[in-house]
């Protein structure tokens, strides 16, 4: 019932939704370098203790630990299951009924939805009140109905900050408090015991999740940007149509594509990146340096990790071991993809400029076929992420 409600739309379709709940799944379920596992490390006697719902602290790690190897942990051995599942839950209901139209263009056009909701964040609440009123609407719908009444408040309480938490208008909000809890040091600034701090973490990564598609291989990363450019066009169309002012990246006949869509990956989706990597989070592989994977890594490892390493003599005998992790070089499959799409558009922007250059030369123009096809399907592919950032 929740998929039926997905429209059949170019980018905020089903397939959407079920790849952010891919995404989650991946971010909270994969081996991460050096996280540690809160039952053996921290405890979770004081969460047991602040906790609202002191029955509910059990993790799905207990299912997982085995798989894990030594050195490594994941999010599902620190956040509790009942929060795990109220982000899986806001994963597949964050676009919900969405109508293939910006925020600001429902605002723009006085729509029911924008008008009920004061104009904050109408497609969030939409998506989520649409999502919850179908949960509500049948009883064979109630997945939760052995949850005690605290526990269900307070899953639904999460699973609707998640999804707010997807628009991105509050993007840089949650960069700027995640960064603050996070600090120089890594991971050090997140209570695991602390709900707000994992709620926070929860919100970083369904955010991260939404905006995946600069962190997929290229070819993938290639079509998700069409699909959100195709429906930015027809936002676009209905504009013209109405008569309003064509947004940015949103006019067919005028693809602006190439900055819009490197910005959207240099303010967006690379801040959001970094900021979930600096805190130790992202999933990964620790790098060997006999493996010679990365051949500069085997020189430079005790030197980058120089001043973290004193640091860490201060520390107990305990965290000896986590010191000697901290040294060793991290390999992240979607860092390594972001920073490769990334490089992409800079490069597609380059070879816009050189093209200008040869259009406004006549002679230049003998055989513009096919530097300029290659370069138009970059650029929708680029308008694709603009449309995505505002869509989003
Ligand atoms: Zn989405």
């Amino acid at each position: 019932a929740l998929e039926n409600g997905y429209r059949d739309i170019p980018y905020h379709n089903r397939i959407h939704a079920t790849d952010v709940l891919h995404a989650v799944w991946y971010l909270t379920t994969q081996p991460v370098p050096g996280l540690p596992n809160l039952p053996t490390q921290n405890g979770i006697h004081s969460d047991s203790v602040n906790s609202i719902t002191p029955g509910i602290t059990g993790f799905l790690v207990s299912k997982m630990s085995s798989v894990l190897e030594e050195g490594y942990g994941s999010l599902s051995g620190l956040i509790p299951a009942l929060e795990l599942m109220a982000l899986y839950v806001a994963a597949a209901m964050h676009d919900y009924d969405h109508p293939g139209r910006t925020n600001a263009f429902l605002v723009a056009t006085s729509a029911p939805q924008a008008l009920l909701y004061n104009d904050r964040s109408v497609l969030e609440n939409h998506h989520a009140a649409a999502a919850w009123n179908l949960f509500m609407s049948q009883p064979e719908f109630n997945f939760l109905v052995n949850l005690e009444h605290v526990e269900f408040k307070r899953f639904r309480f999460l699973v609707i900050e998640a999804i707010l938490a997807t628009d991105l208008k509050k993007h840089f909000d949650f960069l700027t408090e995640f960064n603050a809890k996070v600090g120089d040091d890594g991971v050090s600034g997140i209570d695991w015991t602390n709900e707000n701090d994992r709620m926070l973490v929860c919100e970083m990564c369904i955010k991260l999740a939404d905006v995946n598609g600069p962190l997929k291989c290229k070819d993938l990363h290639l079509q998700w940007t069409e699909g959100i450019v195709n429906e930015f066009y027809e936002q676009g169309d209905e504009e013209a149509t109405l008569g309003l002012p064509i947004s940015p990246f949103m006019d067919r006949s005028a693809p602006q594509l190439a900055k819009l869509q490197e910005s959207f990956i240099t303010h967006i989706v690379g801040p959001l990146c970094s900021s979930y990597d600096s805190a130790a989070l992202m999933p990964g592989r620790w790098v060997d340096p006999t493996d010679g994977e990365l051949d500069p890594d085997t020189g430079k490892e005790e030197q980058d990790t120089e001043e973290e390493d004193t640091a860490d003599e201060e520390a107990s005998t305990e965290l000896h071991e986590t010191k000697k992790m901290h040294r060793r070089k991290v390999f992240c499959q979607i860092t390594q993809h972001i920073l490769e799409n990334h490089e992409m558009w800079k490069r597609v922007i380059a070879a816009e400029a050189s093209e200008e250059t040869k259009e406004a030369k006549p002679k230049c123009l003998g055989n513009p076929s096919d530097p300029i096809t290659a370069i138009r399907e970059e650029e929708e592919e680029q308008v694709s992420k603009e449309e995505e950032e505002e869509e989003e």
